[in-house]
C-alpha cells in the first residue's frame, strides 16, 4: 500500500503522517523530516541541502530521489509507505512511478490536504518544532506542557528558519507553481482524495482514515489489509 499526502507548507500534513503511519502501520518517509535530520547531523548531504531549505528552495530531483529510493530499500515489516513532501514537482512523481515499478509497487491513494492561506500563515507563524527529536508543537493549538520544552525530550523548541514569513510566502508559491500541478496529474488517474484541513488535526485525521477504512479490505491469505 503506498499512499500520498500532498499540501502547502502548514496544512499538518507532519501531524497526519505520524498518526497515520502508526495506525496502520505505514513507513513514514517524510522527505522534510530526513533531510532537516541530515543537516543537524552536519552529514555531507546535510550540508548539501542546508543551502536550499534555509532560502525555502526546492532541493534538486537527483538528490531527493536519492534520498527516497534508499529509504523506501530499507525494507520494514510495515504494510506500506506513507509519503510526505515528495514528490513535489511533476518530474519528481515521473521518477516515482518508475521507482515504484522496478519495485513491482503502485501508488494506491493521494490525500490533497486543502488549507486556506490566511489559516498557513497563521499555522506557520505559531509553529515550533524540537530540534533534537523533530516533534511539532504550536504556540497557541498544540502547546508543549512545559513552556518551549519538548515535552519528550526537554529540548528548548525552536522556530525552523524557513517558517520566517519571507521564507514561507517564497515556499507558497513554489507550492502554487511546482506542486499544484500533480493535484491534476493524480486527479486524472483517480488516486486523488480531497480534504479539507481547516478544522481540527483530530477531524482531518477522522475524513482520512475513514477514507482508508472504507477503500480497506482484508486479504485472508496473505493475512493483510489491502485497497480494494
Ligand atoms: P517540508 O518540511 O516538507 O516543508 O520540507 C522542507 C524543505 O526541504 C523544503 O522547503 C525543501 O527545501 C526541502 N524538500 C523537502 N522535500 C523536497 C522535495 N520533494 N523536493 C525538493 N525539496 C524538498
Amino acid at each position: 500500500m503506498v499512499i500520498l499526502l500532498i499540501g502547502p507548507p502548514g496544512a499538518g500534513k507532519g501531524t497526519q503522517v505520524d498518526r497515520l503511519s502508526q495506525h496502520y502501520c505505514l513507513n513514514k518517509v517524510g522527505t522534510g523530516d530526513i533531510l532537516r535530520q541530515e543537516v543537524v547531523k552536519r552529514s555531507e548531504l546535510g550540508v548539501k541541502v542546508e543551502g536550499y531549505m534555509k532560502k525555502g528552495k526546492l532541493v534538486p530531483d537527483d538528490i531527493i530521489v536519492d534520498v527516497v529510493t534508499r529509504r523506501m530499500d530499507w525494507g520494514s515489516n510495515c504494510r506500506g509507505y506513507l509519503l510526505d513532501g515528495f514528490p513535489r514537482t511533476k518530474k519528481q512523481a515521473q521518477m516515482l512511478d518508475h521507482l515504484l515499478k522496478e519495485r513491482g509497487k503502485k501508488i494506491d491513494l493521494v490525500f490533497n490536504i486543502e488549507v486556506s492561506e490566511p489559516e498557513l500563515i497563521r499555522r506557520i507563524s505559531g509553529r515550533r518544532v524540537c530540534p533534537k527529536c523533530f516533534r511539532l508543537y504550536h504556540i497557541d493549538y498544540n502547546k508543549p506542557r512545559v513552556d518551549e520544552l519538548c515535552d519528550y525530550c526537554r529540548t528548548p523548541l525552536i522556530q525552523r528558519e524557513d517558517d520566517r514569513e519571507e521564507v514561507v510566502r517564497k515556499r507558497l508559491t513554489l507550492y502554487r507553481e511546482e506542486t499544484k500541478p500533480l493535484l491534476q496529474y493524480y486527479r486524472r488517474q483517480s488516486k486523488l482524495v480531497d480534504i479539507n484541513g481547516n478544522g481540527r488535526a483530530e477531524e482531518v485525521f477522522r475524513q482520512i482514515s475513514a477514507y482508508i477504512d472504507s477503500h480497506l479490505s482484508y486479504n485472508s491469505h496473505s493475512n493483510k489489509a489491502e485497497l480494494k
